[in-house]
């Protein structure tokens, strides 16, 4: 099976209802839809000795080990929920999937990190008693735009989402909003990953978002959104990157943390259309 990560630029919001954990499923049109939450990752080895062996054998490795040994991050964001999962699976072929696992290989931990009064301090709580952090990406900052598998692949294009047909009253068939990690940058923002989907008798769309807000100091949003109207040949994917001062921009406070409001007034940093196109048959 072959899988590609789309990695690009960008950050996002905050304030993700905690929905309860389970598992739920739709079919609408050509599409089969499924999305699983779930626990955190533990904050500590699980290895009866509370601490696993080097070893190349992910298998043998505990989660939180595997996430290190994967990612090579200094240190993991608060919040990772390594079992949620979202994916739109097509009749004819091919399949979407947002994971955690995925949205962190595209953090480029070793991006310098902002500089800003509360950097030092926050990698001071997280550096242990002994051990040192080097300078590294403490945003988070992903460019993650989900994960294509079987044979699906991005194609650039002029179309752009008609963010109309959104707005025509139909009935919801399936709706998730599902977080993947989230970070409360030791109470100075938030930097979060989620993926949210709206499923109707035409349409669907997904929204993925990473949302930075360093308070008082800048914020990020990368979005990816996806839409497809049923009978369509392939699926529009938009990626925005929007980036602000939020010292110059002196924003009102519910602007601030609405990342939806946020995102209204946050300057566009780059932009791209691509397509999807959809397999004809198996
Ligand atoms: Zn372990």
């Amino acid at each position: 099976m072959e899988s590609a990560r789309m990695c690009a630029v960008g950050s996002g919001a905050v304030d993700i209802p905690r929905l309860p954990a389970g598992d739920s499923a739709a079919s609408v049109g050509p599409w089969r839809f499924s999305a699983s939450r779930s626990r955190i990752l533990a904050s500590a080895c699980s290895h009866p000795d509370q601490h696993c062996q080097p070893t190349d054998d992910y298998d043998s490795l505990c989660q939180l080990c595997r996430y290190y040994k994967i990612l090579q991050f200094p240190h993991m964001p608060d919040m990772v929920f390594p079992d949620n999962i979202l994916s739109l699976e097509y009749s004819k072929g091919g399949r979407i999937q947002f994971t955690a696992l995925d949205a962190m290989k595209c953090i480029d931990i070793t991006r310098l990190p902002i500089q800003v009064a509360c950097a030092e301090e926050w990698q001071e709580s997280r550096s242990g008693t002994d051990q040192k952090i080097k300078p590294f990406d403490w945003t988070f900052i992903t460019d993650y735009k989900g994960t294509l598998i079987d044979g699906l692949e991005l194609t650039s294009t002029l179309e752009k989402i008609n963010m109309e047909l959104l707005k025509k009253r139909e009935k919801i068939l399936f709706y998730e909003d599902i977080s993947l990690y989230e970070d409360e940058l030791h109470d100075h923002g938030v930097a979060s990953c989620s993926v949210k989907i709206r499923v109707m008798p035409s349409c669907w769309f997904v929204l993925l978002r990473y949302f930075l807000r360093v308070d008082d100091v800048l914020s990020q949003i990368n979005d990816t959104r996806m839409f497809y109207e049923l009978d369509s040949p392939h699926i529009l994917v938009e990626h925005t990157s929007r980036n602000g001062d939020l010292a110059s921009l002196k924003l009102p406070p519910h602007v601030v943390t609405d990342p939806n409001e946020l995102a209204q007034r946050l300057p566009i940093t780059s932009q791209s259309l691509n397509k999807i196109v959809l397999p004809t048959s198996r």
